[in-house]
């Protein structure tokens, strides 16, 4: 049977450290707050930024919701970053995605002041972590997810043969990109792969991130591989699922992460971690 990578244990364990480090701080005066921007009311937007404000609270982190109407202009949107980049309360910000059709998405990402850009979607922040994993302090918040989950159950990656499945600059491109700097051989598989099957039949490591319900079935991999299943799905009954077929797989792969109780719960662990490390840049400790 699988070992069950559980990332709802190993988050809170996570948060018991990252409290620490913000009681440490709070005792030199220094607050950590973290402010979030909500444009319109997608309803999976709204689920996420609760958690997020739900997880600051548990720690001691302030959080501040700022919810802005669907139909808010580019230049009312990014008058608002530059007024919170000025602001010396805010240790970080994110802007919830997606945005609405009519904002540019990645001159919303390159208004956020870099050393409060706590999602790590920033262009510096991301050709940062390119250099080697001493510069992944900023890194995004999922891929970090993943590492940090890997790490707590020892799987060192280092020479394995890694299939990330997904090419997006939030998740799979920067999931690329650590596996690197761990020393695994990695491919990234996307929609226009030719043939994904001869890449994941052989790899020891999957990371999947397509965000279709069961994508990832068990004769698409090799025994005793380890799957990590970032996709979130909701199905029409309501059930939330990722995108690889659990029940298939368990009996067949090394170890795997569940979902929900995976990488959701780390993904909002490493946020309250960048937004510590952001405070502590700021107040240049
Ligand atoms: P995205 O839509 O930006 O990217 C999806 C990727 O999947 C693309 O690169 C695309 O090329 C690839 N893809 C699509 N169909 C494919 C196919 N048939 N074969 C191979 N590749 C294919 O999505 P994203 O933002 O990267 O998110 C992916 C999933 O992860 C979603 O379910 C999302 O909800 C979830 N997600 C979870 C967390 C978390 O905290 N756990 C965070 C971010 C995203």
């Amino acid at each position: 049977m699988a070992t069950l990578l559980d990332g709802r244990s190993v988050s809170d364990s996570l948060l018991t450290e990252v409290k620490q480090e913000i009681d440490a701080l709070k005792s030199k005066g220094i607050a950590p707050k973290l402010v979030v921007i909500v444009v319109g009311e997608n309803p999976a937007s709204q689920v996420y930024v609760r958690k997020k404000q739900e997880a600051c609270e548990k720690v001691g982190i302030l959080s501040e919701r700022v919810s802005l109407p669907e139909s808010v202009t580019q230049a009312e949107l990014l008058a608002k970053i530059e007024e919170l980049n000025k602001d010396a309360s805010v240790s970080g910000m994110i802007v919830q995605l997606p945005l609405p059709a009519h904002i540019e998405e990645p001159l919303v990402i390159k208004a956020i002041n870099p050393y409060k850009d706590v999602d790590g979607f920033h262009a510096y922040n991301i050709g940062k972590m390119f250099l080697n994993k001493d510069f992944e302090d900023m890194a995004p918040c999922t891929p970090k997810g993943v590492i940090k989950l890997l790490d707590f159950y020892k799987i060192d990656v280092s020479g394995m043969d890694a299939v990330v499945i997904g090419k997006s600059n939030i998740v799979g491109k920067p999931m690329s990109v650590m596996l690197l700097n761990r020393g695994a051989t990695v491919t990234t598989c996307h929609s226009r792969t030719k043939n994904l099957l001869k890449y994941t039949a052989d790899a020891d490591l999957i990371v999947v991130a397509v965000g279709k319900a069961g994508f990832l079935k068990a004769e698409m991999v090799k025994e005793g591989a380890v799957v990590v299943d970032v996709g979130i799905n909701r199905l029409e009954s309501g059930k939330i699922v990722g995108d690889a077929d659990f029940e298939g797989l368990e009996g067949k792969v090394a170890a795997i992460t569940p979902v929900p109780g995976g990488i959701g719960p780390m993904t909002v662990a490493c946020l309250l971690q960048n937004t510590v490390t952001a405070a502590k840049k700021q107040a240049n400790l």
